[in-house]
């Protein structure tokens, strides 16, 4: 049995396992809370960026990369193309791995591609206020969503300049 909401949690330690774990007493399932994983993508096209405004929280009325959730039996590509499609709606290529965040704060380990947009036509999706391509330049520092989104872009002025792909880790 693993209904919905059927948890019932107790800490147990497990036979060969080190730590106390919140193990269901109805169904026996444990909760490890390991970090979840979100994809996204800096997406460029003729060298501009696209970034789209949130139109939800958290971040909301700031400006991020295409990037979220991935879901349940999904590929992190796949994830990251379905976001780019649901909030900015486009079709992108992905061509590689940029960089792989830990944020352990949120416990969210993030996979950022970097990708171009195949169709030039964008628009916002549903989760999106606004969706815009800006020259490097141009990049709105200070209303940036979320650090890891401040990260990538300023590491891609290093891969530009030579520095080799993937970008590991944010430590
Ligand atoms: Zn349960």
């Amino acid at each position: 049995m693993n209904k919905k909401n059927c948890h019932k949690f107790k800490k147990k330690k497990l036979a060969g396992d080190e730590h106390y774990r919140n193990v269901c007493q109805l169904c026996g399932y444990i909760d490890y809370g390991s970090p979840q994983v979100v994809a996204g993508s800096i997406v460029t096209y003729k060298n501009k960026f696209l970034l789209c405004k949130r139109g939800i929280h958290p971040g909301y009325g700031l400006w991020t990369l295409p990037s979220g959730f991935v879901e349940k039996n999904e590929s992190v590509e796949m994830g990251a193309m379905r976001e780019a499609k649901e909030e900015a709606c486009i079709k992108i290529k992905i061509k590689n791995i940029f960089g792989v965040y830990s944020i352990k704060k949120r416990n969210i380990i993030q996979i950022i591609f970097l990708s171009r947009i195949l169709s030039s036509f964008c628009k916002p999706g549903i989760e999106s206020l606004d969706v815009k391509l800006f020259k490097y330049s141009e990049i709105p520092w200070k209303k940036l969503a979320f650090p890891s989104v401040k990260w990538a872009l300023k590491r891609f002025k290093d891969y530009k300049n030579g520095k080799k792909l993937p970008f590991l880790g944010n430590d």
